[in-house]
């Protein structure tokens, strides 16, 4: 299966950054697919500069309904009709900043699901969790919680000390998560749990991607900071592994 090397934007990126940005990933050839998940604004215009490509779009989040009085939100066939294919959900970010618990997060994630879009579901332990040695523990409960029944999307792993601090776990520890979340996705969705891409993100660069993407169950990356270069992007996107 082709990795998947995402691209999570953040609140980060303005109108004038989007037309270069999507010439350099229209002129690549990875081999791995590519995802860009920019602010809510800038999808729609992203879709026209990546028109004719094969870069998917996503969004950073979404709302559980699909439309009503929710000030300040967007909701799952919004995105879609923007033209996003993906969303990211449960992003530590959203969990820290706004609460989001596992059950809002499986919501959103069935919303996502009935507007046609493929859901990345984030899940990872805190520093405290990880000193504790609590960290598979944690993210076996986010994930009994956070997938909806028969999940078909993906997941990506983020401990969240390692996003946007430049420390990443060993490669060891990595795998030996992954391997983690591959054994729980089976055992609460059976066989298909098999062929549920697993990212990892946090702090993921150019000169550290080639010695994760090629670990065992790791399915591709979900990239902050070094998204917002292409040509970083694309140098990560380089490293992935050719299944
Ligand atoms: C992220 O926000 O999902 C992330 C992994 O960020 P960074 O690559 O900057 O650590």
């Amino acid at each position: 299966m082709r990795q998947v090397i995402a691209g999570n934007w953040k609140m980060q990126g303005r109108l004038a950054d989007i037309s270069a940005y999507a010439a350099d990933l229209k002129a690549a050839t990875p081999s791995a697919m590519l995802l860009v998940c920019p602010p809510f604004l800038l999808v729609d215009r992203f879709a026209a500069a990546l028109l004719g490509s094969a870069v998917a779009l996503g969004g950073q989040d979404c709302h559980w309904a699909a439309q009503g009085a929710h000030t300040g939100d967007i909701s799952a066939p919004m995105l879609a009709e923007a033209g996003a294919s993906h969303v990211i959900l449960g992003h530590s970010e959203r969990r820290a900043d706004h609460a989001e618990s596992n059950a809002i997060v499986r919501a959103k994630a069935q919303a996502a699901i009935a507007a046609g879009l493929t859901a990345i579901i984030c899940v990872g332990e805190t520093e405290a969790e990880r000193d504790a040695g609590e960290a598979a523990d944690i993210v076996k409960t986010q994930l009994r919680h956070s997938l909806p029944d028969g999940f078909a999307g993906l997941i990506a792993y983020e401990p969240v000390w390692a996003i946007g601090t430049g420390r990443t776990p060993g490669t060891e520890e990595i795998a030996t998560m992954h391997a983690t979340i591959r054994a729980a996705v089976v055992a609460q969705l059976g066989e298909s749990g098999r062929a549920l891409p697993i990212l990892y993100g946090g702090s993921v660069k150019p000169d550290n991607a080639a010695a994760i993407l090629v670990l065992p169950e790791v399915g591709g990356a979900l990239v902050g900071g070094a998204s917002l270069k292409a040509a970083d992007f694309l140098a990560i996107a380089a490293c992935a592994r050719h299944d």
